[in-house]
């Protein structure tokens, strides 16, 4: 188990002065595949190097399982070569002039403990294999393609057997087919090796497919830790809503208060159950958020939903294996999903909700959020 706690680190320059990570506490559990998610420039990268050992924090503490690895205000800092810890960077970080198995046997041969060379050939084989490189292992690293060298970065990583995997967006700098296969090859691969793995992207679909847990960074704090699912489907706080993914938001009022976490509430265009974190008093104002998939288009039989909105379509974009819909009722937005139903892009619909209940956010999170929205 990794644990953060409260953490804090600003980079100051002579004009500026930059809280890049603003009191982080996190529990990261042995052996999972634990992702970092956050816009660009919100500090996922400096709390993997703080981790790491490569960047020094100012207050705060970093421990692996029950060692202190940092803590500034005791004056302790383990150096990074102490650490135990594998890492996997964007660029392959691979060097040009040795072969896979030379840049794969290097971390083994600088370190203090020196191992005989039998052990590290076995070693170096088994890292190799393990990323589907064998047939490549004397392979010059300039003959091999992005994927193949990122693969050579992660044996690199694996070959000491780390107590920790970091990996900081490892898949951006390869081409979409080849960064899905990727995804799911990554996460096979840590499910094997069942090392902790501290996994950074920009990017919701890697997250949400990936992870056993997410947490959701902006400016420098995390908003929200949870499942893929938790995450995408009852988010803290609309900033996490909106990252995940497109959001629909209904205005309504809390109309009964069922338990501290559930209720009913009025809408323009029906009454429905929602869930909330925290359930305000009868008659606040709180946003439902329906996701497009949430949506069905032109089914009015469907009883159980309580809602139902006449709307008229105002663009319609192909994709594929779906069409993607805007749609406007009233003074609300509705973006929504069909599969095999053409639109023309400019008709009158009934959307209807596919579930018996609403995620929602008191309406002042909302007001606070749409300022600084993605
Ligand atoms: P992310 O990885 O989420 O994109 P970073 O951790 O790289 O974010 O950076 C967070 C913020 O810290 C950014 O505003 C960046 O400009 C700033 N920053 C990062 N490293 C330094 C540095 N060495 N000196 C000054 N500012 C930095
Ligand atoms: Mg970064």
């Amino acid at each position: 188990m990794i644990r953060l706690e409260n953490l804090k680190k600003t980079f100051r320059s002579k004009d500026r002065t930059v809280h890049v990570i603003n009191g982080i506490n996190q529990e990261i559990p042995h052996e999972s595949f634990f992702t970092l998610l956050g816009p660009s420039g919100c500090g996922k990268t400096t709390t993997l190097r703080v981790i790491a050992g490569l960047e020094r924090h100012d207050s705060g503490s970093v421990w692996i399982d029950d060692q202190q690895i940092s803590c500034p205000e005791r004056g302790i800092f383990t150096p990074t070569s102490e650490r135990d810890i594998g890492m996997v960077f964007q660029s392959y970080a691979i060097w040009p002039h040795m072969d896979v198995f030379h840049n794969v046997a290097y971390p083994l041969t600088t370190r203090r403990r020196r191992l005989d060379a039998q052990e590290i050939r076995k070693r170096v084989t088994e890292a190799v294999e393990l990323v589907g490189l064998g047939s490549l292992m004397y392979s010059p690293s300039t003959a091999l393609s992005g994927g193949q060298q990122q693969r050579v970065a992660l044996a690199r990583a694996l070959v000491a057997h780390p107590r920790v995997l970091l990996l900081d967006e490892p898949l951006s700098n390869l081409d979409a087919l080849l960064r899905e296969r990727m995804r799911s090859e990554l996460m096979e691969l840590q499910r094997k090796v069942r090392v902790t793995s501290i996994y950074v992207t920009h990017d919701r679909a890697e997250a949400l497919s990936m992870s056993s847990h997410v947490a959701v960074m902006n400016n420098g704090q995390i908003e929200m830790t949870g499942t893929p699912k938790e995450v995408y489907q009852s988010p803290r706080t609309v900033f996490v809503a909106q990252f995940l993914g497109h959001c629909n938001f209904i205005d309504g009022v809390v109309r009964e208060r069922v338990s501290p976490a559930a209720g009913i509430a009025e809408t323009p265009f029906g009454n429905i159950a929602v869930r909330m974190e925290n359930m305000p008093a009868q008659g606040s104002k709180i946003k439902l958020l329906v996701r497009p998939e949430d949506l069905v288009a032109g089914d009015t039989r469907t009883t159980d939903s309580r809602l139902i909105i006449p709307a008229h379509v105002t663009t319609s974009m192909y994709f594929g294996e779906h069409r993607e819909s805007d749609a406007v009722a009233g003074d609300h937005h509705f973006r929504f999903r069909t599969h095999g139903t053409d639109l023309t892009g400019s008709e009158d619909i009934t959307l209807t909700l596919s579930q018996r209940d609403c995620w929602a956010f008191p309406a002042e999170h909302w007001d606070d959020a749409a300022a600084d929205l993605p």
